[in-house]
């Protein structure tokens, strides 16, 4: 229960919170959706979810504001990305109006668990969408579950950005025309070698390049990539095969509109770190992960420092994290008050 949470000493650990939202699809249409106290799903043992992998992901979270109240960040890309998830794995879409009120009533629902302005914590949520009923078959599900709960987390640095050092894998994470650009745990079970294998050597995480050619970097463990380079543009890798960060736009949205900088998508190739001063992973859980420095065939590429944050990544970090805790004003549509 709340009372034995110390919300400044949260990690991304799961937490059972009181109430999670669950809606059954079956005949053709998904049912209403109800708030419910059990956190055991109950799903048969044929379910294609748990054979084939027909199943996708979120995840999010709601920020307690400066002004007092609760607020999503850009949850509509949330619910897109999510449709988009579905499509590739030929799942019943959700509507982002049910998306979204599924998440703001799991998150009214769990009030006492999120952290206070401030502290630097936030409700993470994670809706999923699983295939399930009986068919052992190969084919898509013949019904579906959808589910959103949340849990309390704390900021993953929490005595400020410190950088992290990364080795290139020699793994793929998805292939040219896989399911990288949609967040389907397949990806995450086929990474997980590559990330065992990276933090056994003593690296933070490991960096995928492009499954085609091998020269181009796609994603930094379960995050994106971005560099700035000595004349202050914002670079970010353009592939097919990566997953569509919302931080990512985010962040290219305000280094090119609130920092004034350059900014593009486009191929980073492995041997050309050299023309960026600063680095670093994004994504949702940590917002910014500084990279020290990247390990490619036993040499170490530092950027900025292997042990203090560059100016520009702070300084993104910064923007974006006011902007997500209501401090300074965010571009149109992107705070969604929670009522
Ligand atoms: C979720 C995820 C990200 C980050 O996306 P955000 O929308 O910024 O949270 C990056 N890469 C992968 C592989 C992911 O699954």
């Amino acid at each position: 229960m709340k009372e034995k949470i110390d919300f400044s000493n949260l990690g991304f650990n799961y937490i059972k919170t009181d109430y999670r939202y669950i809606s059954y699809w079956r005949d053709g249409q998904w049912d209403e959706g109800t708030l419910t106290e059990d956190n055991t799903l109950h799903i048969g043992e044929s379910s294609p979810c748990l054979h084939y992998g027909q199943q996708c992901f979120e995840g999010l979270k709601a920020y307690a504001t400066k002004n007092g109240g609760v607020s999503f960040f850009r949850i509509q890309e949330n619910a897109k990305r999510l449709q988009s998830s579905c499509q590739r794995l030929l799942m019943p879409e959700i509507s982002i109006e049910k998306f979204i009120a599924a998440c703001e009533s799991v998150v009214k629902a769990n009030l006492d668990y999120l952290p206070p302005y401030g502290s630097g914590g936030t409700l993470y949520i994670r809706p999923m969408l699983i295939g399930i009923g009986n068919s052992i078959a190969v084919k898509p599900a013949d019904e579906y579950l959808f589910t959103v709960f949340c849990m309390p987390v704390g900021p993953y640095f929490k005595d400020g950005l410190s950088p992290v050092n990364f080795m290139v894998s020699d793994f793929d994470r998805a292939a040219a025309n896989g399911t990288g650009q949609q967040k389907v745990g397949g990806n995450y079970a086929a990474s997980m070698i590559a990330h065992e294998i990276a933090v056994k050597k003593g690296f933070a995480d490991c960096i995928y390049l492009d499954p085609t050619t091998h020269t181009k970097i796609e994603e930094v463990g379960a995050a994106n990539f971005f560099g700035i380079t000595k004349d202050n543009r914002f670079i970010t890798p353009v592939s097919s095969s990566i997953l569509p960060s919302i931080t990512k736009y985010s962040l290219l949205y305000l280094a090119e509109h609130y920092l004034s900088m350059q900014v593009s998508e486009e191929d980073v190739y492995i041997d050309e770190l050299d023309k960026f001063v600063e680095a670093g992973a994004c994504g949702t859980a940590a917002v910014i992960t500084p990279i020290g420095g990247i390990l490619h065939h036993d040499h170490l590429h530092v950027f900025h420092s292997e042990t203090e944050v560059g100016p520009v990544v702070k300084k993104l970090y910064d923007t974006l994290t006011a902007i997500q805790t209501g401090d300074l004003e965010a571009p149109e549509g992107w705070i969604r008050p929670i009522s």
